[in-house]
């Protein structure tokens, strides 16, 4: 009844007030899921070339890098979209203020701070119609999930927002219906406090960081808890394991949504419920993966993501190498949808390890083949400060037995060679980033 009412009655009220527009962006993304790909291919260049012509007329970065190039701004076909330069982080860095449009005023745009874990923080700017618009992306992507806009959620989230002023209160208790458990204090009592709340409130969905969740289900699992039961769990803000989904999975007897975005551009894919593979939103983006020479990357390979927003008029991001990489994939979704696949997201440049030759291994892969293979291990980091030398640190479970660590070297030893000194520590949990998300590889050499 309470979630009938936040979404029919609370939620378009706090939307006429706020003068939003979400619940309108919302049903015209409910419909365009629908259409097939030419459909959307044909939106997303007509809003393609005006992004691109505002920019040039309207960001003086821009207009200089292509007036080098003799580019006027109008495109004529995608040869043209994709002979214009990438856009790095560091372009960002250094060129914030040149990057951002003549039509706004920087203080009424929003401010995200972002890359915090990286050690590189970037700051990128937003305009309030795009913020409504990326709020209503996720809002139809969330419903693939079976989350519908007032339901009660149970998040598993860092640093989670404080209800600290009366309007955050009711907002909370009419709206967000949101009850945290806080990553950055994960330890027995906060997760009995939490599995008490759960009783009394029976949350239908589960959200937060992948690994977090999959923490919450190996306490569960522990406490011998079956009868949590969500009707959906999306994961989202870093990699989602396979073991670990397999362990959430069957805890909740749910399948997990994994969801991939950044502060950048908000949503960028999202798995439906066929769970097979995740539908790009190219409603509101291009999305290019782009292998080391530039040139596009073939269903099934790895490659670098670039994406351009098409919503965003404050600050234009075109052709921006996000430094994350994934593989694309040309099946068609069976859900009926025309939002092409990308089949999986591999990590960030910076989740990959070197080899003494220089030749890169994705950490993702290296964790999910020691965490599955070897008993004991319950999870894991590697860090690399040094060429010669990757630091693991591990966190035991009660499977741990006198071969789990001589199998964990010598089988990292077989990844890196016998000269890649391995040095292995046992810790009683992994130290997070100041957003609360665990990173499972940390490479601080370039
Ligand atoms: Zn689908």
């Amino acid at each position: 009844m309470f979630d009938w009412l936040s979404k029919y009655i609370f939620y378009p009220i706090w939307e006429i007030k706020d003068g939003a527009h979400r619940l309108k962006y919302l049903r015209e993304l409910t419909d365009s899921q629908w259409w097939n790909v030419e459909q959307l291919r044909q939106k997303q260049w007509i809003q393609l070339c005006t992004m691109v012509k505002y920019a040039y007329d309207h960001c003086s970065y821009y207009r200089s890098s292509y007036e080098k190039i003799g580019f006027d701004g109008v495109l004529s076909s995608w040869e043209d979209f994709y002979s214009l330069p990438l856009l790095t982080k560091s372009d960002i860095r250094e060129n914030a203020e040149k990057i951002l449009s003549d039509r706004f005023i920087k203080s009424n745009l929003i401010k995200a701070k972002t890359g915090g874990s990286t050690g590189h923080a970037l700051t990128v700017y937003f305009d309030q119609k795009c913020q409504e618009m990326r709020n209503a992306a996720a809002m139809r992507s969330d419903r693939w999930a079976g989350w519908d806009m007032g339901m009660k959620v149970a998040a598993v989230w860092g640093n989670p927002p404080v209800a600290d002023t009366f309007k955050k209160k009711i907002r909370n208790i009419f709206l967000d219906r949101f009850l945290y458990l806080d990553t950055m204090h994960i330890n027995e009592a906060n997760i009995l406090d939490f599995i008490n709340n759960w009783r009394s409130e029976n949350p239908k969905i589960l959200f937060g960081h992948a690994h977090s969740i999959y923490i919450l289900a190996t306490y569960l699992k522990r406490l011998d808890i079956k009868d949590f039961r969500p009707q959906g769990i999306i994961a989202t803000s870093m990699m989602l394991l396979e073991p670990e989904r397999r362990v959430i999975e069957s805890v909740f007897d749910c399948y997990v949504t994994n969801r991939y975005g950044c502060e950048e551009v908000g949503l960028i894919a999202c798995e439906c419920e066929k769970h097979s593979g995740l539908h790009l939103n190219i409603d509101h983006l291009v999305v290019e993966l782009l292998k080391d020479d530039g040139s596009a990357a073939l269903s099934g390979e790895e490659a670098n993501i670039v994406v351009t927003d098409l919503i965003n008029y404050g600050m234009p991001l075109i052709r921006y190498s996000i430094e994350d990489k994934g593989v694309i994939s040309n099946q068609v979704c069976s859900c009926g949808r025309g939002l092409p696949l990308v089949d999986r997201i591999v990590g960030r440049q910076a989740d990959f390890l070197k080899r003494l030759d220089g030749s890169l291994v994705a950490g993702i892969s290296l964790i999910e083949r020691t965490l599955t293979a070897i008993p004991g291990l319950a999870e894991m980091q590697l860090i690399q400060d040094e060429l010669e030398r990757i630091c693991v640190k591990v966190v035991k479970d009660s499977y741990f037995n006198e071969t789990s660590e001589s199998d964990l070297r010598r089988e990292l030893q077989l990844v890196f060679g016998k000269q890649m000194q391995i040095e292995i520590n046992f810790v009683s949990a992994l130290s997070q980033t100041v957003a609360g998300k665990h990173r499972f590889v940390i490479n601080n050499i370039k």
